[in-house]
């Protein structure tokens, strides 16, 4: 849609291929119906990708200042939250009314339920004929914007990589992102439910892969919650190598080691007259706490008294540093992004194939995927813009 725009703006004639029976329809499912469409914290350190040395030249040229200006001269206010940024109504819906008016301004076709089959280049003329079931057109130019595989109900099914490989293009492995993982251990189904505040390392305890804090979310088969989701990409991409894949939960993040120390001895001398599941109340979600009892082999009625010191004070450092190990992450299906996509060495600055004059590319279908926060629907107006300007030049 901000492809389309762009190009429309500057002159072309241009046609959207849709096969849903409406446009934009992952948009109403961003941030929680909200649509988080962009961060003011802004680097381009908070997007991965296999080749993204041209990040910075890219979003030079359409920034987050450019992607407020551009909804607020369309007439949509914006608030902000911790640097996260909503439209001012915190609907969704808002977001694609704007592009859907801005469409209609500008005379842009709709072409709906016309899933794209094949795009055929012509060597003759350099014009590409775009085939949908029964119907063939062409065009001066194409811009390839089908999304990854996330959310396939939306729309996305990764067609448009089946489309961008027909063309000549190769593809960097994708996997889902943002997305929640799978782990090992069987404590989960005690755990399920808790949501707590905690520092996740992952790979190590000490030089961690990376390292997120946030608020975890507990299910009945693993993790999940923002800090989950950022390094959910990292972790799917080290599972598909077939490495292991351990995190890490500090539940006590703020704790400094003396003040740990201090509070656990605390508790240790307050230990009579107390079970071990009443030592350790207060320590943190109930359920968290029952998991630490029985990863330590103990049970929660026996006298806290009766327990060796060495063993209990084992049991409270195991809330600095509770490993679990990941056996994998949740399907594409409730992936936020696809990572990986179309090879960043094989598109300009322009956002043109390098190896297709006339073919552009904007969004999810690149390998370029962002951190939780504003950031994926910024690459999609960013490279989205770029590639329907250059389009119509
Ligand atoms: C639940 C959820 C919440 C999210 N929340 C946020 C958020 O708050 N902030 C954020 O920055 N990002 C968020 N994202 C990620 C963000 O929505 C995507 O990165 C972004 O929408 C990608 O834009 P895109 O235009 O590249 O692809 P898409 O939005 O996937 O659009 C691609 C379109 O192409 C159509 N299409 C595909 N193949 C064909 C074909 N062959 N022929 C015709 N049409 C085709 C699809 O139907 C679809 O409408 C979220 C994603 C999900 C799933």
């Amino acid at each position: 849609m901000m492809a389309a725009i762009a190009a429309a703006e500057n002159g072309a004639q241009v046609t959207i291929y849709e096969k849903n029976e409406r446009i934009g329809k992952k948009i109403l499912a961003t941030g929680n119906g909200k649509c988080n469409f962009s961060n003011r914290d802004f680097d381009t350190e908070y997007y991965y990708g296999t080749y993204k040395d041209k990040l910075p030249q890219i979003f030079e040229q359409f920034s987050v200042h450019d992607a407020v200006s551009f909804f607020y001269n369309a007439g949509m206010l914006s608030k902000e939250r911790g640097g996260y940024l909503y439209p001012l109504s915190e609907q969704a819906s808002t977001v694609l009314d704007i592009f859907r008016l801005r469409l209609k301004k500008l005379g842009v076709k709709l072409e709906l339920q016309a899933e794209v089959k094949y795009i055929l280049r012509s060597d003759k003329d350099g014009m590409f004929t775009v085939v949908t079931e029964g119907k063939k057109e062409r065009f001066h130019s194409v811009v390839l914007a089908c999304g990854g595989c996330a959310a396939p109900k939306t729309g996305s099914d990764g067609s448009g990589y089946r489309l961008a490989e027909s063309m000549g293009h190769h593809l960097i492995d994708t996997v889902p992102a943002l997305v929640q993982l799978r782990c090992k251990e069987d404590f989960f189904r005690i755990a399920a439910g808790v949501r707590c505040d905690a520092l996740l390392k992952l790979g190590a305890d000490i030089s961690p892969i990376q390292e997120e804090r946030g608020e975890v979310q507990f299910t009945d088969y693993g993790i999940s919650g923002i800090p989950v989701f950022q390094f959910s990409r990292t972790a799917a991409y080290l599972l598909k190598e077939k490495k292991e894949v351990p995190v890490y939960i500090d539940f006590f993040p703020d704790y400094g080691e003396e003040e740990y120390e201090t509070m656990c001895r605390m508790r240790f001398g307050s230990r009579e007259g107390k079970s071990i599941e009443e030592l350790l109340i207060g320590m943190a979600n109930k359920k968290i706490n029952m998991v630490m009892i029985k990863l330590m082999g103990l049970n929660p009625t026996e006298d806290a008294e009766r327990i060796e010191k060495d063993r209990l004070r084992k049991l409270l450092y195991l809330y600095r540093k509770l490993s679990v190990h990941v056996t994998g992450t949740n399907s594409f299906e409730n992936a936020q992004v696809s990572a990986g996509g179309v090879d960043m060495r094989e598109v300009t600055l322009q956002m043109e194939s390098a190896l297709v004059p006339g073919l552009f590319f904007a969004g999810e279908i690149l390998d370029v995927d962002g951190r939780c926060g504003g950031y994926n629907l910024q690459w999609a107006w960013t490279s989205g813009y770029i590639a329907g300007k250059s389009a119509a030049m």
